[in-house]
């Protein structure tokens, strides 16, 4: 079914009806006017496809009609209607723009004929200047898709517009949340500048209210109060596109201007599908470049955090090194209950420590700072230090711990403090997040020149949507507010970026209520 918009005008009530009735018929959305005068008033009011007008009519005849109302919408199909056609008449309709005669008196089916006819030439010649247009517009999206800087992108849209319509003037308006900034070439002399600044703001407004394409034409009445305007900006044809974004927002508005040669029919289509595309590149680098303030920003408050983790792990390095070294020497000296609870002192004092060392080791990292210090290590003598060295911890809980690793596992060249961190965090871990009574084990085999080590629990595992997300900084999966267990979420994330300096790589596989199995592979044999 057609959807396309007619507008005719006859001064005659009964013809006027007569097409009205075959066109809806027809599927067209129909208006009438009864002069050319009203016809145009119609025009400038809102847009429509095509105009079918009496040539014989009161005021301003049909011609003429048609004539003004391609000026005032361009792209709008005319269709004539006579009772005699000469030579001369179709001669003068064909130079004044009209698309199609119909000759009175006609049977409905040629009316139909003769305006579908008419819209197929439109449909057609559209195609025409699009396929035209392509090559302009192929080579303006590849700029488009490969700038981000708004300047540079007005400069470009700018740039093709006068080029491809051949007009001396360009201005691009563009509305930055309720502000409107304006962007011409070439510029105006400052008096002519601020003597039409009023008025080229109320025309851009126009255009991105309506949402409409306006076309202007020095001396014509329809010009009205703009008329002051292409005079000061010394053109003799002005015709305005929105820039209307994806959701129908106006973004701007883009003016090109002529001096004495017209548009040349294709312009108004080209600038419109090149003001579509304009218009999502502008609103593409607009996000672009909230993102990178975002991103900016984020960045500085992330450095902030970094410098304050960094100058507070020092700060408190000291105090609690002099705390601890006291607390144990006192601890040894007492007895009873003193020693039981110096003791208490000494174990939160260490695990104390072990978040400041997490908090330093991750300012290490993120500053570059750590280094690798590669020695022969015989890693089933490492994991069975560490273990010894929470033994309180395992007992604690009555864990029980197993080593698995093949007689013929060869020594590794690593980091001794890297790994012994990576074994440490992970085993403290495992603690941590298993019940009373249950198992830990260490397994390790080699695969080709690296050693796969799995640090095994059968505690509450991790839910398969958080087992990315735990080696993140604070990430944690317990809520902060009702969490079970110690901790800041730091450990996992600096275990990650040390496997990682150590060239190695960190993984999980874990289900819930029933354990967890962190992996990480390193080179056996570390380089410098
Ligand atoms: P935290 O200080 O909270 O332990 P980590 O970075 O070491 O920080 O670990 C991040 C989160 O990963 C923990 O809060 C916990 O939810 C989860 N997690 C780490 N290891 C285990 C494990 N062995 N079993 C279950 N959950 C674990």
């Amino acid at each position: 079914m057609p959807q396309e918009k007619i507008l005719i005008a006859d001064d005659e009530p009964n013809v006027l009806d007569l097409c009205r009735r075959i066109l809806i018929a027809e599927g067209y959305q129909v208006e009438t006017a009864q002069t050319g005068n009203e016809a145009l008033d119609r025009i400038r009011q809102q847009p429509f496809d095509l105009l079918l007008t009496d040539i014989k009519m009161p005021g301003i005849n049909g011609l003429e009609t048609a004539h003004i109302a391609k000026e005032i919408s361009p792209g709008i199909i005319c269709v004539t209607m006579t009772g005699f056609s000469t030579m001369d008449t179709a001669i003068e309709a064909l130079k004044l723009g009209i698309d199609e005669f119909v000759i009175k008196p006609f049977a409905p089916e040629e009316l139909s004929m003769s305006i579908a006819r008419a819209l197929e030439k439109e449909r057609l010649r559209k195609e025409n200047i699009r396929l035209r247009s392509l090559i302009p517009l192929f080579e303006f999206n590849k700029t488009l898709l490969s700038t981000v800087k708004v300047k540079t992108l007005l400069h470009h849209v700018l740039d093709l517009a006068q080029n491809e319509t051949r007009s001396e003037l360009g201005i691009l308006f563009l509305d930055d949340s309720g502000e409107i900034s304006e962007h011409m070439h070439p510029s105006l002399p400052p008096e002519s500048h601020d003597q039409t600044q009023s008025l080229r703001l109320e025309m851009a407004h126009w255009i991105m209210q309506q949402q409409r394409q306006l076309s202007l034409r020095r001396g014509e009445a329809a010009s009205g109060r703009f008329e002051t305007l292409l005079e000061v900006l010394n053109v003799d044809y002005l015709m305005g596109i929105p820039l209307v974004a994806k959701e129908g927002r106006s973004l701007g508005a883009l003016i090109v201007g002529k001096k004495s040669e017209p548009f040349a029919s294709g312009d108004s289509e080209f600038l419109q599908v090149m003001a579509g595309q304009a218009a999502i590149a502008i609103e593409n680098a607009h996000l672009f470049q909230e993102i990178q303030q975002a991103y900016d920003e984020l960045k500085k408050l992330d450095h902030m955090k970094s410098e304050f983790i960094n100058i507070a792990a020092h700060e408190l390095r000291t105090p609690l090194a002099i705390l601890l070294g006291y607390a144990s020497v006192m601890a040894e000296e007492a007895t009873g209950l003193d020693r039981e609870r110096l003791n208490t002192v000494v174990r939160n004092a260490m695990r104390l420590r072990t978040l400041i060392d997490d908090m330093l080791n991750l300012s290490y990292l993120e500053t570059g700072q750590a280094r690798l210090k590669p020695e022969e290590v015989i890693l089933r003598e490492l994991i069975q230090h560490a273990i010894c060295d929470v033994s309180n911890q395992i007992e604690e809980k009555s864990l029980n711990t197993e080593i698995d690793i093949p007689a013929d596992f060869p020594p590794m060249i690593a980091d001794r403090q890297k790994l012994d961190l990576i074994v440490m965090n992970l085993l403290l871990n495992a603690i941590k997040y298993t019940p009373q009574g249950g198992n830990i084990s260490f397994k390790a085999w080699t695969e080709g020149d690296k050693a796969v080590i799995a640090v095994n629990d059968s505690g509450i595992g991790i839910p398969p949507e958080e087992q990315d997300k735990i080696f993140e900084r604070f990430y944690q999966v317990e809520d902060s507010l009702t969490r079970q267990h110690s901790g800041i979420g730091l450990g996992l994330a600096v275990t990650k970026g040390m496997v990682e300096l150590c060239q190695g790589r960190i993984w999980v596989e874990s289900e819930l209520g029933k354990g967890s199995t962190f992996f990480f592979e390193l080179p056996l044999r570390q380089s410098q």
